[in-house]
């Protein structure tokens, strides 16, 4: 089995990190009472698909 021989440093994690984020999920409005909902599926507020 490989065994670490150092810590990475603080700016080597960092720097992988920089992938690591969230993006705001697409919102479109319901066609049938105009609230914004994810593509593809039900709305929550009506139930029209
Ligand atoms: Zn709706």
């Amino acid at each position: 089995m490989a065994v670490q021989q150092r810590r990475n440093s603080k700016t080597r994690t960092a720097k992988r990190r920089t992938h690591y984020k969230l993006t705001a999920p697409t919102m479109v409005k319901c066609p049938s009472c105009g609230e914004m909902k994810l593509p593809h599926r039900a709305c929550p507020n009506c139930g029209a698909k």
